[in-house]
């Protein structure tokens, strides 16, 4: 158990921004957590764990606590039958590797989701998704150190109250589990996926039409690449603005006052099934200019191919960074009517 002290934030988020926190220690071996869950119980700190820092913002105040930092490695993989294989990868699997590792093995399920930066432990805290897919209709069980018992325990996808890009460990119980395994339940026969608008013209365009895994992941990664900046040069946090829930009749008003929302090249609107649809945030930001927008005044930007993400050029501080968004956001809201929601989560 190695513990650090006053420790820089900015390594710890992909955004690059933020104060320092008192405490910092990786986790390399699961018997860690209670050891160090009582470090921190003894000196009355909180505790927050982290993955790979690529959806936190954290405040320039920093965290008069402890950083628990996921570094648990391991994947295991158990036949069920012809159809069926669990696998379970420990919480500081890079979750790209794991998505590599499981299309070689002949595996689908995790396809759709390659490329998304963070660890296999970060991704049920926002449920994450990509073209149509999200972990939660992959995932069994997650293993989790819950500090309200101080033990080990069980979840079954079911109890993690999964919705689009929120889970109860993003809301009614947030730093409550400390995530140490998650088990995917995975298919071996190809999944027949509907997919979306961007990969299917890819396919079409590139004549793929046997839709493997191991196709699809080749898809889904040229496009992203193309899509999105690595966050190993670039300081971002992916998608910074969640797509907008709103009622069917009010999508047909917006679409009737501003007709150009329908005519942006990806899918607009997705119908939930509830009277509500999902809108394609990237399309409010682009028809209001914010595609490739440079802000001198908070040295932050919008990324040239994708409005959405947000980009650290040379902002100096988190109170940069919200101020920026805040631009956004109020001239979305006033423009639309809507209000954007954050994706990355702001810490502590
Ligand atoms: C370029 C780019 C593209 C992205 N594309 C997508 C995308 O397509 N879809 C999508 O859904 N997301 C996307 N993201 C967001 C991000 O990659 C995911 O949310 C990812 O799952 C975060 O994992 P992480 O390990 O980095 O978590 P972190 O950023 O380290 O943490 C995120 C939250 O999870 C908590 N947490 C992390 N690990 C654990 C654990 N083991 N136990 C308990 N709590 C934990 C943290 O406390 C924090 O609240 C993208 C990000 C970037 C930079």
């Amino acid at each position: 158990m190695f513990i650090q002290d006053k420790v820089p934030l900015q390594a710890y988020s992909t955004m690059k921004l933020g104060g320092q926190a008192a405490y910092l220690s990786e986790v390399n071996d699961r018997q860690e957590i209670p050891e160090l869950v009582a470090w921190a119980s003894e000196r009355q700190l909180p505790i927050i764990m982290i993955g790979g820092g690529s959806n936190i913002v954290w405040r320039d105040e920093g965290f008069n606590g402890l950083i628990l930092v996921n570094k648990l490695t391991g994947v295991e993989s158990y036949e069920l039958d012809d159809q069926t294989t669990f696998v379970t990868a420990s919480g500081g699997e890079n979750w790209d590797k794991l998505v590599a590792q499981t299309v070689s093995m002949g595996l689908s399920g995790l396809e759709l989701l390659s490329l998304i930066p963070g660890t296999a432990g970060g991704a049920p805290v926002q449920n994450i998704g990509a073209y149509g897919c999200q972990l939660s209709d992959i995932l069994a069980t997650i293993e989790a150190y819950d500090l309200s018992v101080r033990q080990f325990v069980t979840l079954r996808a079911s109890e993690c109250e999964f919705g689009y890009r929120t889970s109860r460990f993003k809301t009614s119980d947030r730093n409550r589990f400390l995530i140490s395994k998650i088990t995917l339940q995975l298919g071996k026969k190809p999944a027949n996926n509907d997919t979306y608008h961007s990969l299917d013209t890819y396919l079409q365009a590139n004549n793929i039409t046997e839709r493997t895994p191991g196709n699809i992941r080749e898809a889904v990664m040229t496009i992203r690449s193309q899509k999105l900046p690595d966050p190993a040069y670039v300081a971002n946090c992916g998608s910074f603005f969640a797509n907008p829930i709103i009622d069917k009749d009010y999508s047909v008003q917006l679409l009737e006052a501003y007709p150009r929302l329908a005519s942006w090249p990806s899918k607009f609107m997705w119908d939930l099934d509830d009277g509500r649809v999902k809108i394609a945030a990237g399309a409010l930001l682009e028809h209001e200019g914010f595609k490739g927008f440079h802000d001198p005044e908070t040295g932050m930007a919008t990324w040239d191919n994708q409005a959405l993400v947000l980009v650290n050029e040379h902002a100096k501080s988190t109170a940069d960074l919200l101020k920026f968004k805040q631009k956004i956001t109020d001239a979305i809201a006033a423009k639309f009517n809507i209000v954007l929601e954050q994706e990355p989560e702001l810490l502590p």
